[in-house]
C-alpha cells in the first residue's frame, strides 16, 4: 500500500494518517519529522538543510528528496507507506515517480482530503494547543477535561495567533494556488482518489478505509503502469 496524502490544512489528514499507518500496518512519513530526524542524527543531508534553514533559506528540492528517498529506503517502508507533505510541487512528484518506478513499486493512491472552507475553519478556530508539551484540543470536537486546561500537565491552554479566520482563509487559497497543478498531474495519472472529510474522525477513517481495501483489492501486485 503506497499513499500519498494531500489535503488543505485542516483537512485532518493527519489524524487519518495515524488511522491509516496502523489499519494496514505501513508507516506514516511527514516530512516535518524526517527533517527533524536528520538534524538531529545531525546526517550529511540534516548537516545541509540546516545550514540552509539557518540562513532562514528554503532547504532545496535535491535535500529534501534525498531525506525523502532516503526514509523510503530503509526496512519498514518496504511494504508501503503513506506520504504526507511531500510531493509538495510537480518537479517533486515527477522525482518521486522516477525513483519507485526504478525500484518496481509505484504508487497505488493519491488520497485528496476535501473538506468545505466554512469547517475548517470551525476545525481551525476553535483549536486550543499546550505551550509546554504541544497537545492538541478542540473546544468543540476534542475539549479538555478541566477548562481551559491540559489534560497532561494542567498547563494553560492557549489560542495560537494564527489560528484565525482570516489567516485560515488566506492559508487555505495558498494551499489550492500551490497544489493545483500538483493534483492535476495525479489525475492525469489516475491516481487521484476523493475522501470527504466531513463528520466525525471515526466515520472519515471508515470512508478512507472502505477506499483504501477497494484500491488495493484491483491493484496489480505485479506493479500496474510503469512510468518507464
Ligand atoms: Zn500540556
Amino acid at each position: 500500500m503506497r499513499v500519498v496524502l494531500l489535503g488543505p490544512p485542516g483537512a485532518g489528514k493527519g489524524t487519518q494518517a495515524v488511522h491509516i499507518s496502523r489499519a494496514f500496518e505501513v508507516p506514516r512519513i511527514a516530512t516535518g519529522d524526517i527533517f527533524r530526524e536528520n538534524v538531529r542524527n545531525e546526517t550529511a543531508l540534516g548537516k545541509e538543510a540546516k545550514a540552509y534553514m539557518d540562513l532562514g533559506d528554503l532547504v532545496p528540492d535535491d535535500v529534501v528528496i534525498g531525506m525523502v528517498t532516503d526514509r523510503l529506503s530503509q526496512d519498514d517502508a518496504q511494504k508501503g507507506f503513506l506520504l504526507d507533505g511531500f510531493p509538495r510541487t510537480v518537479p517533486q512528484a515527477v522525482t518521486l515517480e522516477d525513483f519507485l518506478a526504478s525500484e518496481s513499486r509505484p504508487l497505488d493512491v493519491v488520497l485528496r482530503f476535501n473538506v468545505p472552507e466554512s469547517e475548517v475553519v470551525r476545525r481551525i478556530v476553535n483549536r486550543r494547543v499546550c505551550p509546554k508539551d504541544g497537545s492538541v484540543y478542540h473546544l468543540e470536537f476534542a475539549p479538555p477535561r478541566k477548562e481551559g486546561l491540559c489534560d497532561e500537565c494542567g498547563t494553560p491552554l492557549v489560542h495560537r495567533k494564527d489560528d484565525t479566520q482570516e489567516v485560515v482563509l488566506h492559508r487555505l487559497q495558498e494551499y489550492h494556488e500551490k497544489t493545483e497543478r500538483l493534483e492535476y498531474f495525479y489525475w492525469e495519472r489516475g491516481l487521484l482518489r476523493d475522501v470527504e472529510s466531513i463528520g466525525p474522525v471515526e466515520e472519515v477513517t471508515r470512508r478512507t478505509l472502505t477506499l483504501l481495501d477497494d484500491v488495493e483489492g484491483f491493484s496489480d501486485p505485479n506493479g500496474g503502469e510503469d512510468a518507464a
